[in-house]
Parts: structure tokens; sequence; C-alpha cells
């Protein structure tokens, strides 16, 4: 039986892409509200670090009580632009206001970037992997670019039609999921939690 793994969170483009990278992996992979977890969960810490913890642990509490040896995997991830001293940074999914669409978000963004040259930004993702009588354990991943002047493409999500990933002349709107998976943050810490996975399997 292939081991069953939650990914704590609603956001559907980050469950299409854990499912994408994962889906030649030993592992079946359940979305949170597959398991009847539906309550918004409040990321208070000032770390992606912080948050992954506090979104895996509140979906373990629930996991852990109705199934056995289930795993949990929560993603916080976000955008840091370096004019803008690492902001939207933690608050990239609140940029401009807790209901705002993905267009008022990168929007806002590109306001704030009018006129500045250093354009130079990176998206980062943490993950925190909860299992059975195990510490919390954490993988990263860092996608270096920089913000375009204006929107290119429509695919991905969040912030990508805007960000230019470093030695690429697409933007992550413009490019497929598969590329996009290659080279970004989500794909990195999501592929450096299964090289500790494998090498677990292989001792
Ligand atoms: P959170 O991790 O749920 O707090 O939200 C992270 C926010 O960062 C998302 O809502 C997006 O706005 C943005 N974000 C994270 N990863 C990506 C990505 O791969 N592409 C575009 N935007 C992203």
């Amino acid at each position: 039986m292939p081991q069953s793994v939650v990914i704590a969170t609603g956001n559907a483009g980050k469950v299409s892409e854990f499912c994408a990278i994962l889906k030649d992996s030993a592992f079946s992979f359940l979305a949170s509200k597959d398991v009847g977890f539906s309550k918004e969960v409040e990321e208070n810490a000032s770390t992606f670090k912080g948050n992954a913890e506090i979104k895996a642990k509140a979906v373990w509490e629930h996991v852990a009580a109705k199934y056995q040896n289930y795993w949990v995997v929560a993603d916080d991830s976000g955008l840091e632009v370096e004019a803008l001293n690492g902001a939207p940074g933690v608050f990239s999914a609140r940029y401009a206001g807790e209901n705002a669409t993905n267009v008022e978000r990168y929007t806002k963004l590109l306001k704030e970037l009018e006129g500045v040259n250093n354009r130079k930004a990176r998206f980062v993702c943490y993950l925190c992997l909860i299992r059975p009588g195990k510490m919390p354990e954490f993988f990263e991943g860092e996608c270096k670019g920089s913000i375009l002047t204006a929107p290119r493409g429509n695919g991905g999500f969040g912030y990508d039609p805007v960000f230019l990933p470093e030695g690429y002349n697409k933007g992550f709107g413009e490019i497929s999921d598969t590329e996009k998976n290659t080279l970004s943050h989500r794909g990195r810490a999501i592929r450096n939690m299964l090289a500790k996975l494998n090498s677990e399997a292989l001792t």
C-alpha cells in the first residue's frame, strides 16, 4: 500500500503542483478537504518555516485523531522582493487584503515597483512534514529571478504572471506546469523531501 500523505493546504494551485511532482513516487496524496479539514488556520508566525509548522500541526491534530499512520505535509511559501526589503514575504497571500484576487496582488506589486530598477526577487518554499512518532521535519526550496514590468502569460497561480526565473526569457506564467515544477521553489523543496525519504528507504 502506498503511504498516504495529506497536503495541508486549501490552495488548489499548490495541490496540483504537489500531485504533478509526486505522481511517480511511492506516496498517495490527499488534499486537506479530502480528510474533512476545512478550517482557516491563522498563520501568525514571522517566518515561512514557522507558518509551515503551524499549518502542518493544525491538520495533523485532525488527521491523527481519525486515521492511523497518515503523514501530513504543509507548504508555506511566498515572494521576497529585494527593493521592498523582502516584502511581500510571509504576507504574500494577504498583500492586497484578505479577499484580494491574484491579479489585485500582483498589480499592487507592479505599482510599488514602478520606476524601480532593482527588480530582483525570489520565491521561497518551506515544507513541514509530520510523521507519527517523529519531530516535525523541514525542507526548503528557492527560485531566484526578477519581477517583470507587466504580466506575461496566464499559467500557474499567484504571482506567476509577473515572475521571470533567473536565466530564462519566459516567465512562470508563460511556461508549462511541468517546466515550472523543474525550477520552482516548491519543486525544489519537494525534491529535497523526497531525497530524504528515499535515502531512509535504502537504509
Ligand atoms: P501561503 O503559503 O498559503 O501563505 O500563500 C503563499 C502565497 O504566495 C500564495 O497565495 C501566492 O500568492 C504566493 N505564492 C506561493 N507560491 C507561489 C508560486 O509558486 N507562484 C506564484 N505565487 C506563489
